[in-house]
């Protein structure tokens, strides 16, 4: 596979889609994210990882709600199956914020992906770390081998300042007895792990946990087989909120996407993948980012289907 003529060609795909969408301005630090950026990056996942990449993918941005998925395998390492007592695996059909969703359903998240769902994940690795937000950053760091990743203060502020919504959910997950740790030390930890500041190469590779079916990057076994499998099929379901669907429909790969324009993406026992492009379709993923994706995998013929 010429994997730099099919990144040049994905990027083509996304710049087609260059002004479609918006930039999420409900965390302030995030606004003023340019709206034609794109990077889009690829790391085999084979021994050892090749990286490649087009456009902007090395430069830094905010991965958001792409973190999820990283404290959800840290979780699941430790606590298997006994996780899903907590949280559900079904997509939610709903914004990834709701609250109306969360107090119908007892204060079980629908899953891990969700506002609510990451929230109860945040506060089981706490429990499990005593410094959540830490023990992400340093995985990250060793997963993408890049000793210099770093949470984003000025992003971590504006969205304390601003976020009352996730404080509404973790006040009612709190309510319904779900939360061992207090409402303000699971919010810190879950807004610290949002603002961690990564590139497109930095995520590519530490996608590739999934890509190798749970194998970390020095070779050792985090997750088994089949954890790593379901932690796909949760991304498959609920990665990219209530376009789910859609995006399985267009692209056909587990993927998760954050507010700030970035998608992680896996090819099971070949590559992780990472797009990113600010502007956002009311779903609040990438426009660029599933625009290149879906170019990506009618290009390679490569998908989970
Ligand atoms: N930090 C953001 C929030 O909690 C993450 C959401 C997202 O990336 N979809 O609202």
């Amino acid at each position: 596979m010429e994997y730099g003529r099919v990144l040049e060609r994905a990027a083509g795909a996304a710049r087609q889609v260059s002004g479609t969408g918006r930039v999420a301005a409900y965390i302030p630090a995030l606004a003023g994210a340019d709206p034609a950026a794109f990077g889009i990056a690829l790391a085999t996942a084979t021994d050892p990882a090749s990286v490649h990449g087009a456009d902007d993918w090395r430069t830094p941005f905010s991965i958001q709600s792409i973190s999820k998925v990283f404290t959800l395998a840290l979780v699941l390492a430790t606590d298997g199956d006994t996780l899903w007592q907590r949280v559900g695996k079904e997509p939610s059909g709903s914004p990834f914020n709701s609250l109306a969703q969360l107090e119908r359903e007892g204060g079980v998240p629908r899953n891990p992906f969700v506002n609510a769902g990451a929230l109860v994940v945040t506060d089981r690795l706490q429990t499990l770390t005593g410094d959540a937000s830490g023990a992400l950053r340093e995985f990250l760091r060793a997963e993408s081998g890049n000793p210099a990743i770093d949470f984003d203060a000025r992003v971590a502020v504006s969205e304390h300042r601003h976020g009352h919504r996730n404080a509404a959910l973790a006040h009612l997950l709190a309510d319904h007895g779900k939360l061992a740790n207090p409402v303000r030390t699971v919010l810190r930890h879950y807004v610290k792990q949002c603002a961690i500041t990564m590139t497109c190469r930095d995520l590519a590779l530490a996608a590739c946990l999934l890509a190798r079916h749970g194998i970390r990057a020095d070779g050792t076994r985090l997750l088994t087989r089949s954890e790593a499998k379901r932690i796909n099929a949760v991304m498959l379901v609920g990665g990219t909120y209530d376009a789910a669907g859609d995006v399985a429909h267009r692209v056909g790969l587990p993927a998760k996407s954050g507010v700030s324009g970035g998608i992680l993406a896996v090819v099971p026992g070949r590559c992780g993948l990472c797009v990113w492009g600010p502007a956002l379709d009311t779903h609040g993923n990438s426009v660029a980012g599933i625009a290149a994706l879906d170019a990506f995998t009618t290009l390679t013929g490569w998908s989970v289907f």
